[in-house]
């Protein structure tokens, strides 16, 4: 599983590309990012759930990766945006769409480091389609890539709309 830092920068600059080349600034407000950012760590709240659960049950059952990790969540919101949008209610489509876009992403990286139990919960379909390539181990490295990246591009863009 990825950084939890990675979950964060990942999805801000991804939507933050997506905001810059193709949906344009006014039509994505900044605090879609931040939603995204948050969105992009919401798996991981079995996490912190677990700690509640061993707490009142005192049981040691791990629920990290069990149902959150789930592509159902993915669905879940997606329906939810899909379902404001046709009611017009378009700034909480937006949020959902969000909300949808940084919870599969979250997904997406977790499987790119290794993988995990069930992407079919509450199916029980196999899930050991991720690559096993080992780049958990650069998972700081990466982090840092990607940051020093995207604060070239923001610098360069940034230039860009100065000149024009
Ligand atoms: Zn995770």
């Amino acid at each position: 599983m990825a950084n939890s830092v990675t979950h964060v920068i990942v999805v801000i600059v991804l939507l933050d590309l997506f905001r810059h080349y193709v949906f344009g600034k006014k039509k994505f407000p900044r605090y879609l990012l931040v939603i995204g950012g948050i969105a992009g760590l919401g798996p991981d709240i079995d996490v912190p759930l677990t700690w509640i659960y061993q707490f009142l049950t005192s049981s040691t059952t791990d629920l990290h990766g069990l149902f959150t990790h789930s592509i159902f969540f993915v669905l879940f919101f997606l329906g939810i945006a899909l379902l404001l949008h046709v009611k017009k209610r378009n700034m909480w489509a937006k949020i959902f769409y969000v909300i949808s876009a940084g919870w599969f992403m979250h997904l997406v990286l977790d499987c790119l480091y290794g993988g995990y139990k069930t992407f079919f919960w509450p199916f029980h379909y196999a899930s050991s389609f991720c690559p096993q390539w080992g780049i958990q181990t650069h998972a700081a490295d990466i982090d840092a890539i990607i940051l020093v990246l995207w604060l070239i591009h923001e610098e360069l863009h940034q230039r860009i709309i100065d000149y024009i």
